[in-house]
């Protein structure tokens, strides 16, 4: 039996604390990442940029990881933007899901990326790279984050070209919603940057940042802790990079019980 079906066979017996929900949607993007939405369990909330655990049963039994909710807090459907690992324990097998299929999901959504962590400001960055875009594509389709911010600048930077689809798709998404678009209006900014392949926006961020071209490319002042505030999501060296820099522009890091200026999450090792 796949990981599917003994997912689904699990879910018949359910044990506390643990909800199945069943796949409505899978998209994939590259040979590495796609895209998928299943119900909302009732009862369910969570805050826009929180991560949950959720899982598949492999063998005989289940395995979670921590995955950020894409989609904002008020949607119907939950949404997850996943790597694919070719080894990896749950990727492997989540990689296979088809509409119908059942996912785990344990039951408290936690996280720090979330409104509530920041001190208020005027301007917003997102820094995000790879699938640390995931709790950004929940917080820009949330109108609470243009009540709070005159701008909202979402960063993504990846290899390749290909791995930047999903953070166009959105903001290609958010324009076609005729209400949510006239809440977002001209207030969010995407800047995509990729690495490894030529493109108009090359480099990391943190070089783009250091430069000065990040903030010449938007026709935004430089980093100022009165009114800017920032969230950081991907990998270790990316986060740790970028932190450096925002402290070094005189930002302090918060946390939901202590908001400050700018606040950071782990999505992956490397
Ligand atoms: C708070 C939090 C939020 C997360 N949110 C997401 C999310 O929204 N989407 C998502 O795909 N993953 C996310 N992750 C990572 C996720 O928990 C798993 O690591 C990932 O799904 C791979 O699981 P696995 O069992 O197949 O392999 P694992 O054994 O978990 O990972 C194997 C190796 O693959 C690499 N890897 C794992 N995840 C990623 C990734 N996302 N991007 C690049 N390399 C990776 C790492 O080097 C890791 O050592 C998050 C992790 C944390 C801690």
């Amino acid at each position: 039996m796949n990981a599917p079906a003994k997912t689904e066979e699990f879910a018949t017996n359910l044990p506390a604390g643990v909800y199945a929900e069943t796949v409505l949607s899978v998209t994939h993007y590259t040979d590495y990442l796609f895209r998928f939405t299943m119900t909302r369990p009732a009862g369910f909330r969570f805050r826009s940029g929180e991560f949950a655990m959720i899982g598949l049963v492999v063998g005989d039994k289940p395995i979670y990881r921590a995955y950020s909710i894409a989609s904002p807090a008020w949607s119907e459907e939950l949404e997850f933007f996943s790597i694919k690992v070719p080894d990896g324990p749950l990727t492997q097998h989540l990689q296979k899901i088809k509409p119908g299929d059942k996912v785990l999901m344990r039951k408290k959504p936690t996280g720090t990326l979330v409104l509530d962590a920041l001190v208020p400001g005027k301007r917003l960055y997102m820094f995000s790279t790879g699938t640390g875009i995931a709790p950004f594509a929940s917080l820009i389709r949330d109108p609470e984050t243009y009540e709070k911010y005159e701008e909202v600048i979402l960063t993504h930077t990846c290899r390749e070209v290909a791995e930047l689809k999903y953070g166009f798709d959105l903001v290609e998404e958010i324009r076609a919603d005729e209400m949510l678009n006239e809440i977002v209006g001209d207030k969010l900014k995407h800047y995509a940057t990729v690495t490894r392949e030529d493109y108009p926006f090359k480099g990391r961020i943190t070089d783009l940042i250091e430069s000065g071209k990040l903030f010449a490319d938007l026709g935004v002042p430089p980093l100022d802790p009165a009114v800017d505030r920032a969230m950081i999501c991907g990998s270790m060296t990316m986060i740790r990079d970028t932190a450096a820099l925002l402290e070094k522009a005189g930002l302090t890091e918060g946390a939901n019980n202590n908001p400050a200026e700018f606040v950071i999450e782990r999505a992956f090792v490397g």
